[in-house]
């Protein structure tokens, strides 16, 4: 086959594989293009060979649509982790905290004390203003966020309900139990349930 074609009907130049495009883009409502067409798509190299410019389309078809899945997928885990925390992440360097406060907390179910586990608060993504490091029962009230914060919304990022503890005491010393109890700097907390699930 010649390298360049003429158009039947326009006589311009083309080439061959290019022949039919012209037609449909060109001629499209021209008497003699349906009958060239038929008889163009008999010969062979009359459609563009695989890996010229079809497959170009494709990869970019491709790469939006895998883009959009793996942007959806990471919106959704985001909003999902965003949605399931109490409180809006920490962002601010240590710095630009409004205060940084450690409290000891110990629940005991029965005699038994409870283990509070290390790194509640503590995601990939989020940084609670409450939250622990270790299993110590220190809790670390970490805040960019002028404002004070309860053993209830502690126990609302660990995922615990507070429930009905049957003693609790502030340094030592009985208080009524709630979960209002604010938390403030170096105190020690006990909460007392008959049994902690
Ligand atoms: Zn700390
Ligand atoms: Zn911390």
């Amino acid at each position: 086959m010649a390298k360049t074609d003429h158009c039947p009907i326009c006589n311009v130049a083309v080439k061959p594989e290019n022949l039919l495009r012209h037609l449909n883009d060109t001629h499209p409502r021209h008497p003699d293009t349906p009958r060239l067409r038929e008889e163009l798509r008999q010969e062979p190299g009359r459609t563009r060979p695989r890996g010229s410019s079809a497959p170009i389309h494709i990869k970019k078809w491709h790469v939006a649509v895998v883009a959009l899945l793996v942007l959806g997928g990471f919106g959704v885990y985001y909003l999902t982790t965003i949605t399931s925390q109490p409180f809006p992440c920490v962002t601010v360097t240590p710095d630009q905290l409004a205060y940084h406060w450690h409290t000891t907390l110990k629940v005991y179910s029965g005699s038994t004390p409870v283990t509070i586990p290390a790194n509640v608060g503590l995601s990939a993504v989020c940084v609670e203003p409450l939250h622990t490091h270790d299993t110590s029962g220190t809790i670390h009230i970490e805040t960019d966020v002028n404002r004070l914060y309860s053993i209830g919304d502690f126990y609302r990022v660990w995922g615990k309900s507070f429930d009905s503890p049957t003693q609790m005491n502030v340094n030592g010393t009985a208080v009524s139990p709630s979960p209002s109890v604010v938390l403030y700097d170096r105190e020690s907390i006990d909460i007392h349930y008959v049994s902690f699930a």
